[in-house]
């Protein structure tokens, strides 16, 4: 196979995720100069400078992640000398914290050269960042955009300011954003957020200057909303208010806004994300992690809330993720009818999308869209793929191994299941020597 200004993906079945949520049995995608520009079903030229030919395999849009945080990744395994936290507040006392003020500039591109690539190899194109690293600032997103480029990704990356430490901390953040928005604007796979923690770190003044900088930059909003209960209370005791009423009184919900969580919201605060057409950026596995409760996801699809799947910085094989999504939510309702599958992976590839606005370009298989497309083998499934069928595997059956090859913006960027612009194990060298380094700091 060889890279050419033209690819044409032929003898698959292609699930597109478009708005009908079109599959073809026997379908082909053509691609020029990055951008699809047919698909369909049975054959189409033939005269493309890279032919993939691929019977027996699912062709689907790269996964777009609503929520992660690379740096995430470091932690993977470590034995960390602490109490076991008995509840989210210590969670993030007891890890989350010290590591994010241990984190170094190196460790952002080691971390996020190594969850790309873990990521990138079970198919996500597409991922929105958030990096907290207080002692450790400027600089720290231009090395997230350098790993980010290196192995070929789409990125939408933010610096997660606080004022846990300082109100200054959180200006020198806010500040990094902008650097960054400014160095990083002629990446076109590049793009940057504005990030605050979560409303119990931060002051109605830092909120506001959030808000304001995320418009005049033109950039969408991001904040961690009401995952633990530590949020909520902090709210009802220091201002009367719910979460989401305290940041919709600062006009922090807006239709450029995902809200990362929403775990502890109620019915008054769905209606008022619905109005604003703000997006949520849904975590299961994370919330199961730490123990932090169900998002009340069936609501907010009820309510035509624009749901988006993320990892939060821990299990990156989407398909795990999806399968989370599909299995809590039944469990939590009792009802197996709440969330489907086709419901579930369209939260994963073009509802992420949306969340930032991308979805008239990534997300789906749609003619004028960027080319990012994965390749599953899906001939070890034990039941035939169909058009019929094949949502049902994706879900159930899938796991991030299977993805064969991705291609970004038309260019094969992983091929037979490794990466083509990097060397793995170089990548595994610079993400274990980090590590160890930080795990040697924790302790
Ligand atoms: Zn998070």
């Amino acid at each position: 196979m060889r890279m050419g200004r033209t690819t044409l993906i032929r003898n698959a079945v292609i699930v597109t995720v478009d708005d009908s949520n079109t599959v073809y049995d026997r379908g082909y995608v053509y691609v020029e100069d990055g951008k699809i520009t047919d698909v369909g079903e049975g054959d189409t030229k033939d005269d493309a400078d890279m032919v993939l030919d691929l019977p027996g395999r699912i062709v689907m849009p790269g996964i777009v992640v609503a929520h992660t945080h690379l740096y995430g990744i470091l932690l993977r395994g470590a034995a960390l000398r602490i109490a076991p936290p008995t509840d989210f507040a210590q969670v993030l006392q007891r890890i989350w914290w010290p590591v994010d003020e241990a984190l170094t500039v190196d460790d952002a591109y080691a971390s996020a050269l190594s969850a790309g690539a873990e990521m990138l190899l079970s198919g996500c194109t597409t991922f929105a960042d958030t990096y907290s690293g207080p002692n450790a600032i400027e600089g720290c997103l231009e090395a997230i955009a350098r790993a980010t480029d290196e192995l070929g990704m789409r990125g939408i990356i933010a610096f997660e300011v606080t004022e846990r430490h300082s109100p200054e901390e959180a200006e020198r953040g806010l500040d990094e954003t902008q650097h960054a928005a400014r160095t990083l604007s002629s990446d076109d796979k590049i793009s940057l957020m504005v990030s605050v923690h979560a409303s119990f770190t931060v002051s109605d003044g830092l909120i506001t200057k959030a808000v304001r900088r995320a418009r005049t930059l033109d950039l969408p909003l991001t904040i961690h909303t009401s995952e633990g209960l530590v949020d909520l209370y902090h709210n009802l005791e220091k201002y009367g208010e719910r979460t989401i009423e305290r940041l919709d009184r600062l006009g922090a919900v807006t239709s450029s806004t995902v809200l990362a969580h929403c775990v502890h919201v109620n019915d008054t605060e769905l209606d008022i994300v619905a109005e604003r057409g703000a997006s949520v950026a849904h975590n299961p596995m994370s919330n199961m992690l730490n123990a932090v409760g169900v998002a009340p996801v069936p609501k907010m699809l009820n309510r035509g809330i624009t749901v988006g799947l993320g990892n939060d910085g821990w299990i990156f094989d989407p398909f795990e993720n999806m399968r989370c999504a599909l299995t809590v939510h039944r469990l939590a309702a009792g009802d197996p009818s709440v969330v489907d599958e086709n419901t579930v992976l369209r939260m994963a590839t073009v509802e992420a999308a949306r969340c930032y606005g991308l979805e008239g370009r990534v997300g789906s298989i749609r003619v004028s869209n960027d080319a990012d497309v994965i390749v599953i083998d899906g001939r070890g499934l034990p039941t035939p793929v169909t058009s019929r069928s094949v949502i049902g595997h994706i879900v159930h059956s899938v796991r991030g191994s299977d993805v064969e090859h991705v291609l970004v913006g038309g260019e094969l960027v992983v091929r037979d299941h490794a990466l083509v612009r990097v060397d793995r194990s170089r990548v595994s060298e610079i993400s274990r020597r980090a590590a160890r380094a930080l795990w040697d700091r924790l302790h």
